[in-house]
């Protein structure tokens, strides 16, 4: 494996580095300014996710925000299933 940095290119120095997942090694700057440019949500770069893979997690975002209002609206409608 290469030790330059995957999002610029230039050599990475042990201390300045850091090992993305699945990907190599990058200075931490770099993958700083990827996180804060991409979307990525903790390790899932969702940009990397095929069309059928993003439409799994979508489903399961709104099946989690849909069950998060449900509990907000307190437990008076329970059974109460959304469909969508
Ligand atoms: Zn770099």
């Amino acid at each position: 494996m290469s030790l330059n940095c995957i999002f610029c290119n230039k050599l990475v120095f042990g201390t300045t580095g850091v090992t993305v997942p699945n990907k190599g090694p990058a200075h931490q700057y770099c993958y700083q300014a990827h996180v804060a440019l991409k979307r990525t949500f903790q390790s899932l770069d969702i940009g990397a996710l095929n069309e059928s893979e993003f439409n799994d997690l979508k489903d399961l975002i709104l099946s989690e925000a849909n069950e998060r209002e449900r509990k907000r609206r307190g437990a008076s409608d329970m059974g109460d299933i959304e469909l969508f």
